[in-house]
């Protein structure tokens, strides 16, 4: 393709689980991309791949400081995700969200670029209703373990909604749901992680609580759809859109799951349920149907078994 005629894309938080796949998905369909990283959960395994592709652009840095670039499109996913890795340190999580926001919607507003925020189920907090609509404003404890994650993500909301307003800047927010896949951390404490890992080395699962609570999961490739269906949606579709599978699994259903996938002999047990711990989370995607066309495609039998391909691949490197 002619140079003048590729997009370029901004991807910040590009070496982690989500953006590694975003990275990729935008290069095959003919986009220059730049990632930009500071790898502090991301990695340059997830995407060693791409490093050799002329149209692929790695640059580390930390989006809390100010970046000058010329880019067409950003896709703004730096942020630590998990709750072992955003409590890490809990004022670095909200800087990212909150300095890195702004300091990507300036970006944005200099050179008219469209952008696109990673935001979360967890702006609705532990939810009194069920499913959540966007127009449900969420009930977050403001001073818990989690704020740092979920207030920081909140406010980026406004920052965007606010740029869009008084800038007249083209913003996408999309609020994501667990999402799983290849490239999840083996060590981040997610559920799904968690599980594999544990079904895989035959050690017993850890359920929180009585495992009863309920998580609907989303595979990458499904999300990484709805990321690009979002972007290229007309500018009036700002969202914010919920982007996640409606089908709920409680946890105990999804460990049952993969103790069968992975072929294991793990038993379960059962720890203490983390303080904030969501009951309940199923999306509510009308919204992401009607404007964008999208719903997931791929069942959680089937994203299981690739993910659980994916860690065996990981544990038995790391074991050689
Ligand atoms: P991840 O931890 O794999 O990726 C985050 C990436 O951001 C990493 O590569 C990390 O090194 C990078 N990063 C962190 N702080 C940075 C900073 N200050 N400057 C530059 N880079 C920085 O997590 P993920 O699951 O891929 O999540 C990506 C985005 O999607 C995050 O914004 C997250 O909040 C959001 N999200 C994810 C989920 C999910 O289920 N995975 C759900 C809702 C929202
Ligand atoms: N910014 C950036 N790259 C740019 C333009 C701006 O990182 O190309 C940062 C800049 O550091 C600023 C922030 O984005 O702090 C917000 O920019 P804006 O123009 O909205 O505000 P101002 O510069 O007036 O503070
Ligand atoms: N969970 C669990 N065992 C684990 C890890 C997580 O039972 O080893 C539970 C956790 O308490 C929560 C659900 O699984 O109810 C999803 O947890 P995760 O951290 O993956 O995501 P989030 O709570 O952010 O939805």
């Amino acid at each position: 393709m002619h140079y003048a005629l590729r997009k370029r894309a901004l991807v910040t938080g590009g070496a982690g689980f989500l953006g590694s796949h975003l990275c990729e998905r935008l290069l095959e369909r003919g986009d220059d991309v730049l990632c930009v990283d500071n790898f502090f959960t991301g990695t340059k395994d997830n995407i060693v791949h791409l490093l050799n592709n002329p149209h692929f652009e790695l640059i580390r840095h930390d989006v809390t400081f100010p970046l000058y670039v010329e880019v067409g499109e950003i896709y703004n996913l730096a942020c630590p995700a998990s709750p072992i890795h955003y409590q890490h340190d809990p004022v670095q999580t909200t800087k990212t969200s909150v300095h890195g926001a702004i300091n990507m919607l300036g970006l944005a507003k200099r050179v008219k670029a469209k952008i696109f925020q990673a935001s979360t189920s967890e702006v609705y907090g532990d939810p009194e209703i069920h499913p959540q609509e966007k127009t449900y404003w969420g009930r977050v404890n403001p001073i818990g373990p989690r704020a740092c994650y979920d207030e920081g993500k909140r406010c980026a909301e406004p920052l965007f909604f606010d740029y869009h307003r008084q800038h007249a800047l083209r913003i996408k927010v999309a609020r994501m749901f667990n999402t799983y896949g290849p490239r999840m951390h083996p060590n981040d404490g997610r559920v799904v992680s968690n599980f594999i890992v544990q079904a895989l080395n035959n050690r017993p699962i850890t359920l929180y609580g009585d495992g009863s609570q309920t998580r609907s999961f989303c595979y990458v490739s499904d999300m990484v759809d709805g990321f690009l269906r979002l972007m290229d949606s007309p500018d009036d579709v700002t969202g914010p859109v919920n982007l996640g599978n409606p089908v709920e699994f409680s946890v105990r259903q999804l460990a049952e799951q993969i103790i069968e996938l992975a072929g294991s002999s793990s038993d379960l047990i059962l720890q203490h349920l983390p303080q904030d711990d969501p009951r309940q989370r199923p999306p509510d995607i009308t919204l992401a149907r009607e404007q964008l066309g999208w719903e997931p495609a791929i069942q959680l039998r089937t994203g299981l078994k690739a993910t659980i391909a994916y860690f065996d691949a990981l544990l038995r490197e790391r074991a050689a």
